[in-house]
């Protein structure tokens, strides 16, 4: 499958599900930095946070989540707020 035949829909699901890989990779450490970055604000951290509260905000972001949650590995984290 190649990028021009997908969706909208299937490249924000896409996007959705690496900003909670970078999100995964990029959990501050127990002394508050990345331990990809070595930062204690990283910068991929603070743009996926932006993105997925951005695709929260639209009406479309509820049904992205829910596919997203159908994933089975994928499913979101309890411990993980996004
Ligand atoms: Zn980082």
């Amino acid at each position: 499958m190649t990028a021009p035949f997908l969706s909208l829909a299937q490249i924000r699901n896409r996007l959705t599900l690496t900003a909670r890989t970078i999100l995964r990779q990029h959990r501050p450490g127990r002394d508050g930095r990345c331990p990809v970055c070595r930062l204690p604000h990283c910068p991929a951290a603070t743009t996926a946070q932006h993105f997925l509260a951005t695709i929260r905000r639209t009406s479309d972001g509820v049904e992205v989540q829910q596919r997203g949650t159908a994933t089975g590995p994928l499913a979101r984290n309890r411990n993980e707020p996004w």
